[in-house]
């Protein structure tokens, strides 16, 4: 029996209506002739309803009741789900984290799946059922208490089914009909790919295209998981979607495949730090201790023995960052003269697998946000993907340009 993983989020289970129409996909695919795995998110708005809840009681919460609490929105749509399906007379049944068991690491709140043993789900195949609606976001630590898998985490769930059971493909229904070249909220000439390789996905999901859990992408990519998004609000067809694939299964190409961007970033500097062996290592520790995600470092020209160390992150952790930094000085582990912070900046990035083999790209992208007027302020570079922070209010405009500039709308 071939195994299909179908993943519903929570736009698209957000009330009985919608249940509905998600199980009427399920159906079409069950006569078909798959088994399938539904995995199901909590109903939109749920998740964050509930750790509103446990904000509200205990700023400073015990992380396994957070897990306890925010988990549960997965449970009800799993439960429903299958109501829905059995309405429907297909045989089907729910199965949360644990039962299942999903094995998890114990680090709550941004769990990693360990392990998905398929013996229990496939008995029930064997006997008959056609669909196992599986709870996205949760697993059980070694330690028997319930986790989840960090924000977005049904996706990854999701792919980490289609690895273990062998899917043939692992269909992620959204409220978006795929991936764009970019947000079509800032730029109405952005284009649905019909493909995309997971490098470019990887790149695009971790620069801020919230399509997909960054971790789902990986995943995919290690296991060789045939990942399609596609919306559960368009009827469906064969060719629905983009799928996330090997770039060997792509034919023609642009050079860049998209433009992304993360608004809300901050830039902060250390003025005059030593340059001496182990200063980033006594900077970016602490920095790492506080859970500041770091992003772009650089070390600008050293004179006579000093040097600026500037890192950008996400603004909401400027505060951390300055926290960690003044006690790192207190603690004689570094010194500084100043620590400044710019809260007003933006990432704007282009990412495509060609880059590997053409040059030019960085030099046209900086040509393209000079005749915008538009200053950049950091650059770093990787094979596939060039970043730059620049003022925030230019983040729409440095868009639009960019996608202009490398005929983004157009297909190769
Ligand atoms: N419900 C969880 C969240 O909102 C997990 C998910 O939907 O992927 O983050
Ligand atoms: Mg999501």
């Amino acid at each position: 029996m071939s195994v299909l993983v179908m993943k519903f989020g929570g736009t698209s289970v957000a009330n009985p209506d919608r249940i509905r129409r998600a199980a009427k996909r399920v159906a079409r695919e069950v006569a078909n002739g798959h088994d399938v795995i539904v995995v199901v998110s909590a109903m939109s708005g749920k998740t964050n309803e509930l750790v509103g809840l446990v904000n509200e009681i205990s700023p400073l919460f015990d992380a396994r009741e957070y897990d306890a609490v925010v988990s549960s929105g997965e449970n009800v749509t799993a439960g429903l789900m299958a109501l829905t399906l059995q309405e429907m007379d297909i045989p089907a049944r729910s199965w949360q984290g644990w039962q299942v068991p999903v094995q998890t690491t114990s680090r709550h709140g941004a769990a990693r799946i360990l392990d998905i043993p398929t013996e229990n789900i496939n008995a029930k195949f064997a006997e008959g059922m056609k669909v196992a609606v599986v709870a996205g976001f949760q697993g059980v630590s070694p330690e028997g208490r319930i986790t989840t898998l960090g924000r977005g985490g049904s996706d990854t769930t999701a792919v980490a089914f289609a690895a273990a059971f062998g899917a043939v493909r692992c269909d992620i229904y959204t409220d978006v009909d795929g991936v764009y070249t970019t947000d079509p909220r800032i730029e109405s000439k952005a284009r649905k790919l019909d493909r995309i390789a997971f490098e470019e996905m990887l790149e695009l999901a971790s620069l801020g295209a919230k399509v997909l859990q960054t971790r789902s992408v990986e995943l995919a990519m290690r296991y060789k998981v045939k990942l399609r998004v596609l919306s559960s609000f368009e009827e469906y067809d064969e060719n629905a979607g983009t799928l996330v694939c090997d770039e060997e299964e792509i034919v023609e190409q642009n050079v860049v495949a998209g433009v992304a961007y993360q608004r809300d970033e901050a830039k902060m500097t250390l003025i005059s730090v030593a340059d001496r062996p182990g200063i980033a290592a006594a900077i970016f520790g602490p920095l790492a201790e506080a859970g500041v995600n770091v992003d772009m470092i650089v070390q600008n020209i050293s004179e006579e023995g000093r040097t600026d160390m500037t890192f950008s992150c996400p603004v909401d952790q400027v505060a951390r960052a300055e926290k960690a930094m003044l006690e790192a000085r207190e603690s004689g582990e570094i010194n500084f003269h100043d620590i400044v912070a710019d809260k007003d900046v933006a990432k704007v990035s282009v990412v495509g697998i060609g880059m590997r083999s053409h040059a030019g790209v960085a030099a046209k992208m900086f040509e393209v946000l000079a005749s915008e007027g538009i200053n950049i302020k950091v650059i770093t570079t990787s094979e596939i993907k060039i970043s730059v922070l620049i003022d925030r209010k230019y983040m729409e405009l440095a868009v639009q340009a960019l996608h202009d500039a490398f005929e983004l709308d157009k297909a190769a």
